[in-house]
């Protein structure tokens, strides 16, 4: 594999991590010798090329798990737990070198690669932990004539699928509970950010991961490899982080072999401001609930309802912040913006702002994509957006906070919950009360209260409705990859 262009301190990054799919333990070509192009979106130039898997490349990484997981499933939980804990400690101690290359392939700006290396690490770490705490119970049932033994066992191996926008930690939160519980894995990342996956993957094997417990297949033809593993009767679990357009493709595939489906799909988060709401607290929130990863997070906040009391000061102060952020290469000193993933992505988003202003919107600040290369997208404020705008049906993925406004609680938490969607939705107030009853009404499976950030590895994540289904992270996280067995024992 050939790195196609060297950039002056970063080049480094690129040409050492491995260019090939991770097999059984071993860095193979794809049998066909197919490669794709990585491109840094920050220029549209192509970094490098990786090994491009085809459907019998996913197959020979099936056969590989497969082989492996009788075996490890009967390492010791301490034994996984310390490969865990020791992948973690190599994780923070690439930090630079994992931060610039994900910055690379994916955009973000350095400080946040960063903050997302540390995040990855703390799922190895979590799960670390959890391995060695997985119970089963035992005890008398009612009628004293029987006892029940509950047994946990893995679930088998287990295909992953991660998208590009948080390329690191995506394949950190599954990897880590499917290693704890003692599953193997392939994992398929996406095609734009397969780096940060192979960097991840040559760390774990560092780290002590036995051969074919996790192997990793790029590919540009997803549908090709996955669908015949999903139909093929090895696969016995599935755990997709994407779009909900592609989770209920996946679904249906899963149907056929009733393979045990994980989903974490997108998002609408509705931004609640009430009239009582700490304007500072909440202009915070904001930034960090719309501006995290430029836009581009399944949490991203995609519609903003601000009481009509404080709306125009809530929008100025919005716009003033959006405004002042530094557009540019993420791998730059001082920005705080960096591109979007790519042409399409920016054209959607373009799109969507253009359709909101044609149905009478008014631009704050932004709208107006730079001149030059790269897929940037400047941070932009719309006030007084309609109702019936596509934006407010649509996951923008970009920069752009979207503004309405209300004047009732029990409206705008009507309003808030009429999408298919329930992520997370983000509430600003200082009356306890009303927290509590808006955060039980709004149908989601988190809530940031006063606060723009709700991810924790410590904390179950996930959606209800076409958000997903399952958690990731958490106590309950490894439950995904376990199953319970139940044992009759008559007394
Ligand atoms: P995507 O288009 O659904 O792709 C996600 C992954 O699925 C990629 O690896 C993709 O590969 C693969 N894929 C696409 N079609 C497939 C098929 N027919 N069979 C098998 N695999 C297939 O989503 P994305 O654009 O990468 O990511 C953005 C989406 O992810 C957003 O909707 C966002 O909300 C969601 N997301 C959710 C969470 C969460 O935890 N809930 C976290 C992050 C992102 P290809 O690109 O090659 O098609």
């Amino acid at each position: 594999m050939t790195t196609l262009i060297t950039l002056p301190d970063t080049g480094d990054v690129v040409s050492t991590v491995p260019k090939r799919l991770f097999i059984a333990g071993a860095w193979v070509d794809a049998l066909a010798g197919d490669t794709l192009p990585v491109e840094d979106p920050a220029t549209g130039e192509v970094l490098c090329h990786v090994a491009d898997g085809r459907a019998e490349d996913g197959q020979r990484a099936v056969a590989a798990a497969v082989a492996a997981q009788a075996e490890w499933a009967r390492t010791a939980p301490r034994a996984r737990s310390e490969i865990l804990r020791r992948a973690y400690e190599i994780v923070l101690s690439r930090t630079d070198e994992l931060a610039r290359l994900m910055t690379l392939e994916m955009g973000k700006p350095l400080a946040e690669a960063r903050g997302e290396v540390a995040y990855a690490a703390e799922f190895l770490r979590w799960f670390s932990e959890e391995a060695v705490r997985v119970e089963g119970g035992f005890a008398t049932l009612p009628d004293g004539r029987n006892r029940m033994l509950l047994m946990r066992q893995p679930v088998g191996p287990c295909l992953l699928i991660t998208p590009w926008n948080f390329p690191l930690a995506m394949g950190a939160r599954k990897i880590g509970p499917a290693v704890a519980a003692g599953c193997t894995m392939v994992l398929k990342p996406a095609p734009q950010t397969p780096l940060s996956s192979l960097a991840l993957a040559e760390i774990l094997a560092e780290a002590g991961l036995p051969a074919g417990v996790l192997n990793v297949v790029p590919t540009s033809r997803a549908g090709e490899v996955v669908e015949p593993l999903l139909r093929g009767g090895q696969i016995r679990k599935l755990s997709f982080t994407g779009s909900t357009q592609v989770g209920r493709i996946l679904l249906a595939q899963c149907a056929e072999k009733v393979v045990r489906p994980s989903m974490e799909l997108g998002g609408n988060a509705p931004f609640i401001v009430f009239d009582d709401a700490d304007l500072d607290t909440a202009v915070a929130g904001a930034m960090v609930a719309k501006m995290r990863n430029m836009g581009e997070a399944c949490t991203a906040a995609n519609r903003f309802f601000v009481h009509r009391s404080v709306a125009d000061e809530f929008a100025a102060r919005l716009a003033e912040r959006m405004g002042a952020l530094v557009v540019g290469p993420g791998t730059q000193p001082g920005v705080d913006v960096g591109p979007l993933i790519d042409r399409t992505g920016r054209g959607k988003v373009e799109e969507l702002v253009a359709d909101a202003v044609a149905h009478g919107a008014r631009v704050l600040v932004g709208g107006v994509v730079p001149d030059g290369p790269g897929y940037f997208y400047p941070p932009t404020v719309l006030a007084g957006v309609a109702d019936d705008s596509q934006l407010l049906r649509t996951e923008i993925f970009g920069p752009v906070a979207a503004i309405l406004t209300f004047d009732d609680e029990d409206d705008i938490v009507s309003v808030a919950n009429d999408t298919e969607w329930g992520l997370v939705g983000y509430v600003f107030t200082r009356d306890l009360d009303r927290a509590l009853r808006v955060s039980e009404r709004l149908e989601v499976g988190m809530v940031g209260l006063n606060t723009g950030l709700v991810s924790n590895p410590a904390a179950p994540f996930g959606g209800v409705k076409q958000s997903g289904l399952g958690r990731e992270g958490g106590r309950v996280g490894i439950d995904e990859f376990l199953e319970y067995k139940y044992v009759a024992v008559p007394v």
